[in-house]
């Protein structure tokens, strides 16, 4: 198993935004988290990837626990967070040099060609980051989430505020990605599931309502609503069911 999380509840002062949580992904399989704005997605990600702690519950990835692994947790996870924070002023070949240097890569320069390579950055790898339109940060987001070849792919909404090109374009590298990764990644886009995922798990106001293979969801809420005609439901209108 790849990640592992066990009944994890987050607390915000009085607010649940985690209530006993839990759910298993298989190495290998990529995964479509999905939930309405606030349902908790970004919280358990960054529980995950060890940028905060659960208030109860236990997560492992890889076999490593959250509370005891920390470091090794984190080498083996490349984490894609919903800000993609990075440093605008530094060009886009630095920034990767300096997050190799964090990671302690050995051939740093073999290892960002093939990142620039493998995120089509070929062409912006000597500009600033602050000139990057949009999907071409998120590029430099995801070349620093794989410079370590990581085992498994946390992805916090890649492809939030993307045109319709560059969608095209990250989807595809996600997919590729999803080939020799764990990817849990989230998103509110319900084709970017169906294209992209092998299962989706939804959670809203902080508990998981669905987790299933898509085909399977399908068959659950048409029992669950016995509509007549509802094996032809899309995801998005099950999605509306489970979290309005
Ligand atoms: P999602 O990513 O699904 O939109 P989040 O995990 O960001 O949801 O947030 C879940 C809930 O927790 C929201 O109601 C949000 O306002 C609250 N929340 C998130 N981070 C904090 C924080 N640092 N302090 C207080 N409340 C927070
Ligand atoms: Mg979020």
């Amino acid at each position: 198993m790849s990640i592992v999380v066990n009944n994890v509840s987050k607390l915000y002062g009085e607010q649940h935004a985690l209530d006993k949580v839990s759910f298993e992904v298989k190495k290998g399989e990529v995964v479509g988290f999905l939930g309405p704005n606030g349902a908790g997605k970004s919280t358990m990600m960054k529980i995950i990837t060890c940028y905060i702690p659960p208030t109860e519950g236990d997560v492992s990835v890889c076999g490593l626990d959250i509370w005891n692994d920390s470091l090794e947790l984190r080498k083996k996870v490349g984490y894609l967070s919903e800000a993609n924070p990075l440093y605008y002023d530094m060009y886009v070949r630095e920034f990767l040099e300096f997050i190799a240097g964090i990671h302690k890569i050995k051939d740093k320069k073999k290892r960002i060609d093939e990142v620039i390579a493998m995120t089509h950055l070929e062409l912006e790898q000597h500009k600033k980051i602050a000139a990057l339109s949009r999907g071409y940060k998120q590029r430099v987001g995801l070349a620093q989430a794989l410079i370590h070849d990581p085992e498994v792919l946390i992805l916090d909404e890649p492809t939030t505020g993307l045109d319709p090109n560059q969608l095209v374009e990250i989807r595809e590298l996600i997919k590729k990605c999803g080939k020799t990764k764990t990817v849990l990644l989230s998103t509110h886009v319900m084709q970017e599931v169906e294209a992209m995922c092998d299962r989706v798990i939804i959670i809203n106001k902080g508990s998981i309502v669905a987790d299933a293979k898509i085909h399977e969801l399908q068959d659950a809420v048409t029992s669950l609503k016995k509509k007549k005609d509802s094996k032809e439901l899309s995801i998005e209108e099950i999605f509306h069911i489970l979290t309005k």
